[in-house]
C-alpha cells in the first residue's frame, strides 16, 4: 500500500467514527446530521442565505433547502428578509435553535482524548499536515474555502526566530506555533490573492 493510500485509509476510519458520532448526537436532538450542521453553521457564522449555507457545507442546494424547511418547521430557524436585497431571505437561528446548536457543537470526548494522546511535537506536525492537505483540496475545489490562518490578512508566517512559536497573528498581536494554526477562525479576514500566495509559499517552504 502506498503512503497516500495508507493515510487515506486512516482518515476514512476517523471520518467513519465522526459520522457515527454525528448521527447519534443529531439523533438525540431529533435532527439529521445535515440539519445539525446547518444550525451550528448559522450560530457560529451568523445569518446566511440557503445558497451560502449549501456552499459552506458542500451539500446541494436542494439538500440544504429540505433541511432548512424542517428546521423552520421545528422552530429552530426562521426566515427573514435580507436587508441588502428585499427579494432574498436570510436564515436566522431562533433562541431554541441557538441553545440546541451549543449542545451540538461539542467534539466527542473520544476524539479529543485521542488528540490529547499525541505529544506536542506530533500535534504540531499533524496540524501542519492538515493545513497543507486542506489547502491542496481547496486548490482542487474539492472542499469549500476555509477560514484558515494561511489565507488570513493577519497571518505572518515564520515572523519569529522562536522555533516553538514562529508565527504571528496581527489581530491579537501574539506569536504562536504550528499546533495553534487555526483551521476555522471567526476573526479571519481573507488576504489579497498575492498575499495569500506568499503566505502559503512561506508556510510550506519553512515547514518542509
Ligand atoms: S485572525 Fe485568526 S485566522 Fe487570522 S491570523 Fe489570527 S488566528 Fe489566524
Amino acid at each position: 500500500m502506498t503512503a497516500s493510500a495508507n493515510i487515506a485509509t486512516g482518515l476514512a476510519r476517523i471520518g467513519m467514527a465522526l459520522r457515527a458520532d454525528a448521527w447519534s448526537q443529531a439523533g438525540t436532538k431529533n435532527l439529521s446530521p445535515t440539519q445539525a450542521q446547518i444550525l451550528v453553521h448559522l450560530v457560529q457564522r451568523g445569518p446566511a442565505r440557503v445558497s451560502a449555507v449549501a456552499e459552506a457545507l458542500a451539500v446541494t442546494q436542494s439538500t440544504a433547502s429540505e433541511a432548512v424547511t424542517t428546521l423552520v418547521r421545528k422552530d429552530h430557524v426562521e426566515r427573514r428578509s435580507d436587508p441588502d436585497d428585499a427579494r432574498a431571505t436570510l436564515l436566522h437561528a431562533t433562541e431554541t435553535g441557538r441553545r440546541l446548536a451549543h449542545e451540538l457543537a461539542v467534539w466527542p470526548d473520544a476524539l479529543l482524548g485521542a488528540i490529547d494522546a499525541l505529544d506536542p511535537v506530533e500535534q504540531a506536525a499533524f496540524t501542519r499536515g492538515l493545513v497543507k492537505m486542506i489547502g491542496a483540496l481547496q486548490e482542487r475545489r474539492a472542499i469549500p474555502v476555509q477560514r484558515m490562518c494561511v489565507s488570513c490578512a493577519h497571518f505572518r508566517p515564520h515572523a519569529h526566530s522562536d522555533a516553538a512559536r514562529p508565527h504571528h497573528c496581527a489581530f491579537v498581536d501574539a506569536a504562536f506555533g504550528d499546533a495553534a494554526v487555526r483551521l476555522d477562525c471567526g476573526e479571519h479576514v481573507a488576504a489579497d490573492a498575492s498575499v495569500q500566495l506568499e503566505s502559503w509559499t512561506r508556510f510550506k517552504e519553512a515547514a518542509a
